[in-house]
């Protein structure tokens, strides 16, 4: 008789009744069972452990179940687990919206809640679209960057570049006009495009990912245009609707990534890290303008957005504990050392051949695999297995394999994620 691990049997009932997320089925390996996750590692249930390289889509870079963390939720469940946010407050959300207005770009006053990272600028774009409708401003298209990644609903969709993600639906967008990201070279044509479009159409905002575009594969833009963009905006009365969902809490080595910009947002995006990986929770945060184009007598100037679930005590609680660890000396210190080490990482792999395009900022380090021709297809999908294989979790987009590591990793895991890495470059 043939021995049925556990893993093998979750995988079957699995394929049962779940449908994962940007997953084709057809053509996808089963998916593999974790059943425990500690620190900087995942575990599967054969207890095999893998270095969680990305942070878990940059979300738990505190570590997996950090106590400093649980055991402030824990605490919290037995006092107030969920209430209605409208007619209702909580000293979690307040402590919260305190805590918060310290470290965000200067400006921010008021925060609005919601779920997850495509609601977060979902809100984003409709704070800076009904901002101008409020003042009876006739503006009704948004401006993105072509390329960009803000979310998977309807207005996040518009916004975002053209993909498998959201082809079927381009139809049912909202106005969006694109602009190419400034690379330094090209600042003056993008600069131009800018213009051209501010005189072709009523934009009333830019979105837009500070510095990197995540989902486009890490890839890096000048801060310098990226500055000359938003000054122009703002001299056009356009929104500035800051997207920090991944960059934000961090990982660029500053608390956001617009704080290494000189033009300040008027809206910031923010989810992923902000609840450390614990709970699902979004928050876009405003400045005293746009919240006073909605405070009225008129009852139809308000924003009437609202999810169920809002400022969950919880979600709150944990998003507390995350800010008082990423102000710790202790987190500061490990962010600071992993840039050195992503630093000497990066200068050894500028001497590889192979090697395209290194990148740095704060912990993230990216990369593209030069590859003439994929002889065998599927690059990523055998990258990818090569990497679990090693004990390392990573998830390389097409030929560029980037890492956004927990900020608790201990140095013995990253400089064996490097060697992994590195053990590719021969490999393919
Ligand atoms: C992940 C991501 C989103 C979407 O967040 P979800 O929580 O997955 O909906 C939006 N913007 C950026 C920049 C992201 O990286």
């Amino acid at each position: 008789m043939r021995f049925i691990k556990v893993s093998d049997k979750l995988r079957e009932r699995d394929k049962k009744h779940l449908w994962h997320p940007l997953t084709q089925h057809k053509v996808s390996p089963e998916m593999l069972p974790i059943a425990k996750a500690e620190g900087a590692l995942l575990i599967d249930d054969n207890g095999k452990e893998y270095i969680d390289g990305i942070s878990s889509w940059y979300t738990a870079v505190y570590g997996h179940c950090n106590q400093k963390i649980t055991s402030r939720v824990a605490e919290q469940m037995q006092q107030l687990d969920q209430v209605v946010f409208s007619g209702f407050t909580h000293e979690p959300a307040v402590k919260l919206s305190e805590a918060l207005v310290k470290i965000l770009p200067e400006g921010q006053e008021k925060m609005f809640f919601n779920d997850n990272g495509s609601t977060a600028t979902e809100i984003g774009i409709k704070m800076a679209l009904q901002y101008h409708h409020n003042l009876g401003n006739d503006r009704n298209v948004m401006l993105a960057f072509e390329e960009g990644f803000h979310g998977d609903t309807f207005g996040a969709m518009s916004v975002s570049g053209l993909s498998v993600y959201n082809g079927a639906f381009k139809d049912h967008f909202i106005r969006v006009e694109r602009i190419p990201v400034p690379k330094g070279d090209n600042n003056k044509e993008v600069i131009s495009i800018l213009k051209e479009h501010i005189k072709n159409h009523k934009i009333a905002g830019f979105i837009y990912e500070p510095l990197i575009q995540g989902a486009a594969a890490m890839k890096f833009h000048d801060a310098d245009g990226l500055n000359e963009i938003l000054k122009i905006c703002r001299e056009n009365e356009i929104i500035l609707v800051a997207d920090e969902v991944m960059t934000g809490f961090g990982k660029t080595g500053k608390y956001f990534a617009s704080d290494y910009l000189s033009e300040k947002p008027d809206i910031v995006c923010m989810s992923k890290a902000l609840t450390a990986g614990l709970l699902p929770m979004g928050l876009t945060s405003c400045s005293k303008k746009i919240y006073d184009a909605f405070y009225s007598e008129d009852i139809s100037k308000g924003l009437f957005h609202g999810h169920t679930y809002t400022a969950n005590p919880l979600a709150c609680t944990a998003a507390l504990a995350a800010l008082e660890l990423l102000q710790s000396d202790e987190i500061q210190q490990n962010i600071n050392q992993i840039t050195i080490f992503n630093k000497e990482f990066a200068a050894k792999l500028l001497q590889h051949s192979k090697v395209k395009n290194i990148r740095t900022l704060g912990v993230i380090l990216a990369f593209e695999i030069d590859v003439k021709t994929d002889r065998y297809g599927g690059l990523r999908d055998r990258l990818y297995g090569f990497f679990m294989e090693r004990g390392v979790y990573l998830r390389p987009l097409g030929n560029t394999i980037y890492i956004v590591p927990p900020y608790i990793i201990s140095e013995e895991q990253l400089q064996k994620m490097y060697s992994v890495i590195e053990g590719c470059l021969s490999e393919f």
